[in-house]
């Protein structure tokens, strides 16, 4: 039996060259239909949704375990039977979705039960969010922020090279695809005023970032290896972490974000597996000066996966693309970043979000939030149609795309996309 990554797979389902979801990568969501309201898992698999409650129920899906793990509104269930019932199972998945397999393929009734066309269902929040951790990781994204708000001498603080640095956000306020933005309200103090005042954010931003889904659980007082975080890595999720940066500049000294943060991050519907993604492995950025020993890396942890961004302005029918660049580029990995988080003997929970930090890379076109492409609102955007941009505007949308090429097929990750309403 080949193993679920084979290029040379093929599903008895048609799938484009260019669709996010072959054979090869089988993410997880939780869905419903008109139909039928209750929530369950499903796989994407090119148009389709596989549920796979009706596969379980019908015994051609074994986890392992005595319960049912999929007739559930989110995967926490599914992932804390751990790393090797996660591989059984994407293993058993692919197998009933082979070209060669008549199981399902030939099963017209069954068929009809357990495969859903996607544009059909409703796409819920995968997994119920333990706890949501955001990183600061991307070099080229913290020296560009650095530079506009402490000067180019200041620009990276002394020990951004040693720490994955990183604050606690919120869990509350995770939303998945497709669940509108309000506009923030918080103080704010722009440099003209003496003091500060309340009212709707001015300057909304969004953050271009992966989120890491935590499958696994360390206790408390514990520290976690390479190997070990690495294994405790379900899978990923594209992340917008909305910002709003008055609010921000205000409030971040001493203790970092809090308001600025907390009003709203949204995520992709599909978990891509951590499995899907191993063929796609390439090793970060030379890390100097070499990290302390607990942070060093033997094995390549960083993901070439392509990201574009698309902002479409309120009034405006096409969306432009305003950032492409690569996850590849993060000077911190999340294996390290979670290596990091447990460091200290803080307790890991199945269903912890880690963000990967906004994704810059080294070109003036790759970078991952307006804060940077407008310069602080020095440099406007334009768009098509002559509008021009330096933060949101009501009614703006972003959306948030991701993959990785493979000879002839890509593992994607669908969209993340958000609009921004008005403040209330
Ligand atoms: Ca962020």
């Amino acid at each position: 039996m080949s193993h679920p990554n084979d290029p040379k797979l093929k599903s008895f389902i048609d799938v484009d060259s260019t669709s996010d979801f072959p054979i090869q990568n089988l993410p997880y969501g939780v869905f419903s239909t008109p139909d039928s309201v209750q929530r369950r898992v499903g796989v994407a698999i090119g148009d389709f949704v596989l549920d796979l409650a009706v596969l379980e129920s019908e015994g051609l899906l074994k986890t392992g375990a005595e319960r049912c793990a999929f007739a559930k509104p989110s995967l926490n269930a599914f992932m804390a039977l751990g790393p090797k019932a996660w591989s059984s199972v994407r293993a058993q998945i692919s197998e009933v979705l082979r070209h060669d397999s008549a199981t399902l393929r030939d099963n017209a009734g069954l068929r009809k039960r357990a495969l859903l066309p996607r544009k059909d269902v409703q796409l819920h929040m995968p997994f119920a969010v333990a706890g949501y951790t955001d990183f600061y990781s991307s070099k080229e994204h913290a020296t560009n922020v650095g530079i506009m708000f402490r000067g180019k001498d200041n620009a990276l603080q002394p020990n951004w090279l040693h720490i994955p640095i990183a604050y606690n956000g919120r869990a509350s306020t995770v939303v998945v695809s497709g669940t509108p933005i309000v506009r923030p309200q918080g103080q704010l103090k722009p440099p003209s005023a003496e003091v500060p005042s309340f009212g709707p954010c001015k300057r909304l931003d969004f953050e271009l970032e992966m989120g890491v889904v935590v499958g696994g659980a360390s206790q408390m007082g514990t520290r976690l290896s390479e190997a070990q975080a690495n294994e405790m890595i379900f899978g990923f999720v594209l992340l917008n972490d909305w910002s709003a940066r008055d609010i921000q500049q205000w409030e971040y000294v001493p203790l970092g974000p809090f308001q600025a943060k907390a009003f709203g991050t949204s995520i992709s519907p599909w978990v891509v597996t951590r499995e899907a993604l191993e063929p796609f492995r390439v090793q970060g950025p030379k890390q100097d000066p070499q990290p302390l020993p607990y942070l060093q890396q033997a094995s390549a942890n960083n993901y070439d996966l392509h990201l574009e961004v698309d902002l479409r302005a309120a009034k405006a029918k096409q969306a432009a693309t305003i950032s492409r660049t690569n996850f590849k580029y993060m000077y911190w990995s999340s294996v390290q970043q979670l290596v990091h988080h447990a460091s200290s003997g803080c307790a890991m929970n199945v269903g912890d979000l880690l963000g990967s930090g906004t994704i810059s890379g080294p070109e003036k076109d790759q970078r991952g939030s307006l804060l940077e492409i407008s310069w602080n609102g020095a440099e406007p955007i334009e768009l098509p149609g002559g509008e021009k941009r330096t933060f949101f505007e009501d009614g703006d949308s972003l959306i948030i795309r991701g993959w990785c090429q493979g000879d002839g097929y890509r593992v994607g990750f669908g969209d993340v996309e958000g609009t921004v309403m008005p403040s209330t």
